[in-house]
């Protein structure tokens, strides 16, 4: 690698002999769902103190043998990563600036006390398993292979300090379109009870804990029919959804996003900010508290709310429920204007101007 100086690894391939036939594999790619079906292969890279980053492997997917004392069981010190790769026209196929998910990991790895791997290590596992696994990217409407590259610490030691044995890995996941029969707003619960993160917690990493802490909000809002919660800070700011960032859109153009460290950093987000600049839009990143959002609805200041995230892209928000109220929500154009020019980079239908598709 020209920018790090690290030569690439040398995976050792198993192929899996128990593959999916070509038949049955089509058979999933017609109606993939989400999240409970996965390519024949798996990356992993092994790490230590003492070896660093050693034993790049492909091989068969399947179950991994862990000590019971392995420590992300105990501890929880674990990171992931999601992120598509797209099948386009002339069958290539692509992600979509993975060098961002990359560092990610790496600020995720730094927050978690895990060992960050090299961006280039990164890229190359998604390599390496689309190598293999390429027949797996679908290519109907808004399918596409999701990506999981997550880390975790297997040392069997049950005291508390970071593992001296860490496991990289990836696996994959043919994802059918998140909406079927068209982009749905959503319904938001306002979760007072429970917060996501604090000042100085984890908030901008892609740990398991967050995910785990956000499961009785997130039940909490499907008892009040809701689709999605949304949760404050400890001032009252607007946070983000459980997994996607939030955005507001001004009658002047304006557009705002929350910004702080216990915000999880969205790669779409950032894409659709870049998008909406292009456009004239001047955008800010700053607080906006939950008194904000609700008189600008009321006003008619803020024109438009939506959500955005690997998985459903961009999804306008329609209501938003609270323990006392419920305000429906502007109803404009940009959010899916802009969803639908993502889409098009990302699916090679529309110039790629900013260089943000990396071919697999
Ligand atoms: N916030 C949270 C908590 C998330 O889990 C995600 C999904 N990774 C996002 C925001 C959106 O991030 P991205 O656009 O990179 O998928």
């Amino acid at each position: 690698d020209p920018d790090t100086g690290l030569d690439p690894l040398e995976f050792a391939v198993t192929r899996n002999l128990a593959a999916k036939s070509a038949a049955d594999r089509d058979a999933i790619l017609a109606s993939p769902g989400f999240g409970q079906n996965f390519t024949d292969h798996m990356v992993d890279i092994c790490w230590s103190v003492r070896g660093g980053w050693h034993r790049p492997r492909v091989s068969p997917y399947g179950p991994i043998s862990l000590d019971p004392a392995a420590a992300v069981l105990h501890y929880g010190q674990e990171i992931f990563e999601g992120i598509k790769a797209y099948r386009h026209a002339d069958g290539s196929v692509h992600t979509f600036r993975p060098d961002q998910n990359g560092r990610r990991l790496q600020r995720s790895a730094r927050r978690l006390a895990l060992p960050e791997l090299p961006v280039p290590y990164f890229l190359q596992s998604l390599r390496e398993l689309i190598a293999v696994d390429g027949a797996w990217v679908p290519s109907g409407e808004d399918q596409s292979l999701y990506l999981r590259p997550f880390m975790f610490a297997k040392e069997a030691f049950l005291g508390v300090r970071p593992a001296h044995k860490v496991a990289y890995y990836l696996i994959a996941s043919p994802a059918g379109a998140y909406f079927k029969g068209g982009v749905q707003p959503v319904s938001i619960w306002l979760s007072e009870d429970y917060s996501r993160a604090g000042k100085g917690g984890t908030g901008a990493a892609k740990t398991g804990g967050n995910y785990a802490a956000s499961l009785l909000p997130q039940s909490e809002a499907y008892e009040n029919e809701c689709d999605q919660v949304v949760f404050l800070d400890q001032d009252r700011n607007v946070e983000e959804l459980g997994g996607m960032n939030v955005v507001f859109v001004y009658k002047d153009g304006t557009i705002v996003t929350p910004q702080s460290d216990s915000i999880l950093e969205g790669i779409t987000r950032d894409s659709l900010l870049q998008l909406a600049r292009d456009r004239g839009h001047h955008v800010e990143g700053r607080n906006v508290s939950l008194t904000e959002w609700r008189e600008g609805v009321a006003s008619g200041d803020i024109v438009e709310v939506f959500a955005c995230g690997t998985a459903a892209v961009v999804t306008p928000i329609g209501t938003l429920k609270g323990r006392d109220f419920i305000d429906e929500q502007p109803s404009g154009t940009l959010a899916l204007e802009l969803r639908e020019e993502l889409t098009n980079i990302q699916y090679g239908r529309a110039e790629d101007k900013h260089g943000w598709l990396y071919r697999l």
